[in-house]
């Protein structure tokens, strides 16, 4: 948000003040107000256009330009009556108006922002704290490859955050999975079972070490890998489960954790989509033998491309650390390999921006959660839409806002198309593992549950520099969508 404070032109300002004034917030407005902040008036940079083509001079007083008599609003006026009034004004005056000063008896308070062309992309981040900062240092200090102070401070914060013990940070998320499956000893002759509602990521990593992926189905009310379904697919042959925390939900780890101290398995969590969530008190990522984070663009704290394995075994990170780079071994002579390793480092400006991007850690998840409280609320009266269930142990956090269609009337293609006409970007959920050709031979069994989430399940735009206006806008498209397929059909 620009501060008022550059909206604001003194009553006795000339048009060059006036301009650059104008130029400072980048709105193409400003207000002019008296000494008590009272609104007179307001002028915009066409105004200014025009007056000077005109023979104005631009040391001529910006009160013979101005608009005395403005559209405002009042601080308790809602979103909605306040997109009427800019509605119904460009109704009679052919005029749309995209910023609204909001005043209280008068007084300039704020204002108010309605985007014309206005876009929806599905996930934006906001990378306004040090990210800049810390990668010029890396720039400027010649540390742009994997040494460096920032992969050590931001494999630290991960550490204090999560309060897990060690944290060995990847270049992405795919090769954090598939590094924590080779740290583990996952192989040939292994099976690894794993939800079908998941991104292909997390099955190719099992797959990248020869080992076999058992896919199962999962929980109704969760999204997340099926306790019951694990039991049912175990052999003397399964070496691990791979629980995925998808749309920021949180599996069922207690019954996860049981089964796999019963078989003697590992757990390999998937955080990629969760970080921050917790299974009573404790963070995803630490729950099981090593936890992996994605830090891709769209994912709840990026590094542009990144990734993250936590674990609390001292000898899992010691080996995480080594295959990590080149298997080179730790003490012995250097450039001694004693196995086979992967070069898989982050570098020192990935881990530049991670480290700006979680020192805003709380204020990113904040957001977050403010997205998808507005969401709630625009959505509150759709009867066609839910949401995953919240369990009292499991405190979920949100990555995309995931709703479920769950009237066979709507089609989901259909409303997709018609929301992305309007500029609002819109996905289905990820295609079931078990239907994929290539993945289909690995499904013991049908996984009616996660194909029926996956038919139904779409995530809407949740982009961190949404405000409450924008969302309102986007759910107000979303009741206007499903009325007009509701009607046609
Ligand atoms: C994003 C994602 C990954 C892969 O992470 P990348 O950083 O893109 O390689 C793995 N698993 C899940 C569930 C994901 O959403």
């Amino acid at each position: 948000m620009t501060s008022i404070k550059n909206f604001l032109i003194n009553e006795d300002a000339v048009l060059s003040q006036a301009m650059e004034k104008i130029d400072s917030n980048g709105k193409g407005i400003g207000f002019v107000v008296n000494a008590s902040n009272n609104l007179l008036g307001t002028i915009t940079d066409g105004d200014v256009r025009r007056a000077i083509l005109s023979g104005k001079k631009i040391s001529s007083p910006v009160d013979e330009i101005m608009n005395k008599t403005p559209l405002v609003t009042q601080q308790n006026q809602s979103i909605e009556e306040c997109i009427n009034l800019i509605n119904k004004h460009q109704n009679e005056t052919g005029i749309t108006i995209s910023i609204l000063p909001i005043t209280i008896n008068g007084a300039i308070v704020d204002y108010f922002e309605y985007k014309t062309n206005f876009h929806a992309p599905i996930a934006s981040p906001v990378l306004s704290g040090n990210e800049l900062k810390y990668l010029s240092e890396c720039i400027h200090t010649n540390w742009i490859s994997s040494q460096g102070r920032f992969v050590k401070d931001f494999e630290q914060s991960f550490i204090e955050n999560y309060s897990s013990p060690y944290a060995v940070s990847t270049m992405n998320g795919t090769v954090a999975l598939h590094l924590a499956a080779s740290a583990l000893g996952i192989g040939p002759g292994d099976e690894v079972i794993i939800p079908s509602l998941t991104f292909a990521a997390s099955i190719n990593a099992i797959l990248y070490t020869g080992a076999t992926p058992i896919i199962v189905d999962i929980e109704e009310d969760s999204w997340c890998i099926s306790p019951e379904e694990i039991c049912k697919n175990l052999s003397s042959k399964t070496k691990a489960i791979m629980a995925v925390h998808i749309y920021g939900q949180v599996c069922e780890m207690d019954d996860i954790l049981s089964i796999a101290k019963k078989n003697n398995l590992f757990i390999i969590e998937d955080c990629a989509e969760s970080q921050g969530a917790k299974y009573k008190n404790n963070f995803v990522g630490t729950i099981g033998d090593i936890g992996c984070f994605s830090f891709f663009g769209n994912k709840i704290v990026t590094t542009g491309e990144g990734g993250m394995c936590l674990t609390k075994n001292s000898q899992l990170n010691e080996k995480m650390r080594k295959l990590r780079d080149h298997g080179m071994s730790r003490d012995a002579r250097l450039y001694y390999h004693d196995v086979i390793g992967f070069n898989y480092r982050m570098t020192n400006m990935q881990a530049a921006v991670g480290l700006a991007q979680m020192e805003q850690i709380s204020q990113i998840q904040n957001k977050r959660n403010r997205i998808e409280r507005q969401y709630q609320l625009g959505l509150a009266e759709s009867s066609n839409l839910i949401q995953q269930i919240k369990f009292p142990n499991r405190e979920k956090v949100c990555w995309l806002v995931s709703y479920l269609l769950t009237s066979n009337k709507i089609s989901r293609q259909e409303f997709i198309a018609k929301l992305k006409e309007k500029g609002i970007d819109i996905r289905p959920f990820f295609f079931p593992l078990h239907l994929m050709d290539i993945y289909k031979k690995f499904a013991p069994s049908s996984c009616p549950v996660a194909e029926s989430i996956a038919n139904n399940g779409i995530n809407f735009p949740t982009s961190l520099s949404f405000s409450d206006v924008d969302i309102y806008r986007i759910t107000s498209a979303i009741k206007d969508v499903l009325n007009e397929i509701r009607t046609s059909s």
